[in-house]
């Protein structure tokens, strides 16, 4: 595919390939983007800027339903699409791509509710005789960097909001896996509503154009899905703008003795496994109490085993690969580490290639990495507590806190835990990787700064102005 810059989808003599990480098979090629393509496509979004903030709001919906209408009568084409370029199986493609058609109807439904309201002036003496109210205006040039996991919904949650707004948004997708952005950015231009500038998607390497993207002062927001240390670079560079940003976690869910644990082994069994782990939502530390942990952990490892990990494209299929050998070969170093230093294998730990096996480690030593960092991989820690207060201290003793989860029946305790786990929402009988589109999506901590979520990312992505009529 080509790149979408100014209006037209253009091509370079130098292409990078995108490869399928299970096999290495060639899936296409994409323009490499050069600094002189960002410098256009800056350009083009100051016009494009002007553009959509004139853009009547029944079109700025008209166009993200459209687009929403396209995507989702080519439903199995994404779908295969972000099952080839990235790491899901064909069934968790699927569900990706109606998340993102919904993450478009929310965009275009919000549109709508874009307002302000009138400011009572008068609460302070002399100022009476003012009549005014406060508008909310989009924000101008968004920058949206994007990563692999999720490579259209998590564009989607960027693209739809910032429309719908009326920004004009550059997107610079996952050099892994541009192909769901561009086919994204296809069916928003093919709707012949979108203007020159509004939507850019430029394929290229993050140190070279994404750099430029973070540091131009024209962007005024930088909206970053991605790692952490990536995160943390572009926020001591990015200057006086705003930013979102959505890292990573090592998430804890807690299972108490009175929880439900035929739900409590299938919600987690797929939290840990769903995309090889390779989600920000991902089960990383279960945290089981010690008068059901010999009950429920070897019906955990037990499901774990039974998971079917293979070709992405079989329907049979439960779990892929890894993005590419250097990240299976790191979270296999990673486990050897933790097994080096005592933690038991219960099950998995072998590595073929790009693929990892899921895999459930115990008594893990805290300061492993596995314990403290985002492994953003098919591993899960168990680990034995005696008390409420002790679980909650080892699920917050991390720099992280994206998401949370408990199992419990009894309504005292999980409203304890809602109100002591320092993260930006707690599932209550539902494992971490849980989340609908219009909720606000964000964490704490080393997880991140601001919220998604369609109406909390147009929050984000629009400003208050006033005006104040002195009668
Ligand atoms: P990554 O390596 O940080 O890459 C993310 C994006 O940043 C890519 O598009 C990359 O471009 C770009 N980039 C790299 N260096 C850059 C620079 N110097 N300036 C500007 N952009 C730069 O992350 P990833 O491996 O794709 O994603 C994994 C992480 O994302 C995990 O930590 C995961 O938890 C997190 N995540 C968070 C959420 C959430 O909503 N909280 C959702 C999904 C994933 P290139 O590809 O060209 O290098």
């Amino acid at each position: 595919m080509n790149m979408l810059l100014n209006g037209e989808w253009i091509d370079r003599p130098q292409r990078t390939e995108v490869r399928d990480p299970q096999d290495g098979s060639l899936v296409d090629t994409v323009p490499l983007a050069s600094r002189d393509d960002m410098a256009r496509a800056l350009a083009a979004a100051v016009e494009g800027f002007e553009r959509m903030r004139r853009m009547p709001t029944h079109q700025r919906m008209a166009l993200l339903h459209r687009a929403a209408d396209a995507i989702a009568s080519r439903h199995e084409e994404f779908a295969r699409t972000i099952a080839r370029e990235g790491i899901k199986t064909i069934r968790e493609a699927r569900k990706e791509v109606t998340r993102a058609i919904d993450t478009l109807r929310l965009s275009a439904e919000e549109a709508r509710r874009i307002s302000g309201e009138t400011i009572p002036f008068d609460q302070r003496p002399g100022s009476e005789n003012r009549f005014g109210f406060y508008v909310r205006e989009p924000i101008g040039i968004i920058g949206a960097i994007t990563p692999f996991n999720d490579p259209l919904n998590l564009v989607a949650h960027k693209v739809g909001p910032a429309l719908a707004a009326g920004n004009a948004i550059i997107v610079k997708p996952h050099s892994a896996t541009p192909l769901s952005a561009l086919k994204l950015a296809e069916v928003l231009d093919d709707t012949d509503l979108l203007p020159p500038g509004g939507l850019q998607v430029l394929t290229g390497r993050g140190s070279e154009i994404g750099d430029m993207l973070v540091t131009d002062p024209r962007v005024r927001m930088i909206s970053f899905t991605g790692g952490r240390e990536t995160g943390e670079a572009i926020m001591r560079k990015v200057g006086l703008k705003k930013v979102a940003m959505e890292l990573g976690s090592n998430a804890p869910v807690i299972v108490m003795p009175d929880a439900d644990l035929d739900l409590a082994v299938a919600a987690n069994v797929s939290g840990a496994f769903w995309a090889a782990g390779q989600n920000c939502l991902h089960v990383q530390r279960l945290l089981v109490h010690d008068a059901i942990y010999d009950r429920f952990v070897p019906r955990f490892v037990a499901a774990a085993k039974a998971y079917r990990v293979g070709d992405k494209l079989d329907e049979r299929t439960d779990m892929g690969c890894l993005i590419n050998e250097a990240e299976a070969k790191r979270v296999e170093a990673w486990v050897d580490e933790a097994v080096a230093a005592g933690a038991r294998l219960l099950c998995g730990g072998q590595r073929t290639g790009t693929f990892y096996a899921p895999t459930v480690l115990a008594d893990v030593p805290p300061f492993c990495r596995v314990m403290r960092e985002e492994i953003y991989g098919p591993v899960t820690v168990v680990q034995r507590f005696r008390t409420l207060d002790e679980a909650l201290r080892l699920a917050n003793g991390v720099d992280y806190g994206l998401q949370a989860g408990i199992f419990t029946r009894d309504l005292a305790t999980a409203l304890r835990a809602a109100a002591e786990l320092h993260v930006g929402g707690v599932m209550v009988n539902e494992s971490t990787d849980y989340r609908i589109d219009a909720m606000p999506f964000g964490g704490v901590k080393g997880s991140g700064l601001g919220r998604e979520g369609v109406r909390f990312a147009v929050q984000e992505m629009t400003e208050p102005k006033v005006v104040c009529f002195n009668l």
